[in-house]
């Protein structure tokens, strides 16, 4: 089987975890510190935060920006749930808007009509590690006195016009979750400009406790710590940042060479003034063809050949966000039903793509 995704483990992974554990110093020592330092200077930030988890990063984040119970926050219903149920976690409500039919992003010319006297947020995801349009969005935000988030859970490395994923709005959060392009198992990251969010952050994370103090709570916190093994894994991650980066977006580069004529197949597309990472990379079943999304899967499964749906329901479809009427949402009800998503992956061998490629030409 060639599974969706595959983990890229190497000796200096290895090597730097078993340093730690053989230290014995597992929690609040120098890796977290370090990590913190070069992933603030990928992304272009003056800041970052390690977090546990890309889940309690937007929970983070969320409180750092000061949403509270009663605001509102503006989101695409398209993505993992984490995004959405995180605006939950901060006691605010989710808005959804409908999503662009090309990035599957959130659609900035819908977002302007959801805004209330309430709303505090715009939360946008780069889903499948595609930037959504910073440029509009942040622009909304101004005008309308509002915060940008940018869930970036799928997009390290990523740009919107030379700037880096993480920088693109007031702050980010990373998911370093196994399956994710940079990743430590599980793990998190926050990143922001701001000194207000970052103290926030900081605070947040560990129990409400300032920094170099002990037993001192300025209000209610968590443990969303990250372990020191956890980020001496992370580090040796983002040093092959650029490969497999690159080998993401030349894997992608030849399935979509190779498909761009099939009838009845949609390629990704990558809108102008961005670059794409590749988390995952997207293929569509149109009307044209005599086979469903559904079909497809099945018989790449039958050839051996993993794949996924990201995200099979929308995220409006679930009572705990509130009611929604489907009808505001045409895009994300189509897409939700035909987009697929491939193996992608950096350990793809030349081999392993050209057989998906005439793998799906047979089908
Ligand atoms: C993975 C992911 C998250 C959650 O990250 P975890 O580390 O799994 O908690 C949030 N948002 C998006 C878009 C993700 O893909």
């Amino acid at each position: 089987m060639i599974p969706i995704s595959k983990p890229s483990i190497g000796e200096k992974e290895i090597k730097a975890v078993t340093e730690i554990l053989r230290s014995g110093n597992l929690v609040q020592g120098k890796k977290v510190a370090e990590l913190e330092k070069k992933w603030a200077k990928v992304c272009g930030t003056k800041y970052a935060v390690a977090i546990n988890n890309g889940t309690a990063a937007l929970h983070t984040a969320l409180f750092a920006i000061g949403i509270t119970p009663g605001d509102e926050v503006i989101t695409t219903p398209f993505t993992f749930v984490a995004s959405a149920n995180s605006i939950l976690m901060a006691g605010a409500k989710p808005v959804f808007v409908d999503i662009d039919e090309k990035t599957y992003n959130i659609d900035p010319n819908l977002i302007e009509k959801a805004i209330t006297k309430k709303t505090r947020a715009i939360l946008a995801v780069n889903l499948y590690g595609q930037p959504a349009d910073f440029e509009e969005i942040n622009k909304i935000a101004k005008k309308h006195n509002l915060l940008v988030v940018e869930d970036a859970a799928q997009s390290i490395g990523a740009q919107y016009k030379k700037k880096m994923s993480g920088n693109l709005g007031d702050i980010a959060t990373f998911s370093l979750y196994a399956t994710k392009n940079i990743m430590c198992g599980e793990g998190g990251m926050i990143t922001t400009n701001n000194r207000r969010f970052y103290d926030r952050a900081v605070l947040f994370r560990n129990h409400g406790q300032p920094p170099g103090t002990r037993y001192v709570y300025d209000g209610l916190g968590y443990n969303y710590r990250m372990t020191d093994f956890a980020a001496a894994f992370a580090i040796e991650q983002l040093k092959s940042l650029f490969t497999i980066t690159k080998k993401r977006q030349q894997n992608a580069h030849t399935f979509s060479k190779a498909l761009v004529k099939k009838k009845g197949i949609i390629i990704p597309e990558i809108a102008e003034k961005r670059t794409h990472v590749f988390h995952q990379y997207t293929i569509q079943t149109s009307p044209q063809i005599p086979i469903t999304r559904d079909e497809l899967q099945k018989k790449l499964e039958k050839a051996g050949i993993g794949s996924n749906i990201f995200y099979p329901k929308p995220l409006y479809d679930f009572p705990h966000f509130g009611s929604f009427n489907k009808i505001k949402f045409p895009v994300c009800e189509k897409i939700s039903k035909s987009v697929l998503s491939i193996p992608v992956h950096p350990s793809l061998s030349r081999s392993e793509i050209k057989y998906i490629i005439e793998t799906i030409q047979n089908i």
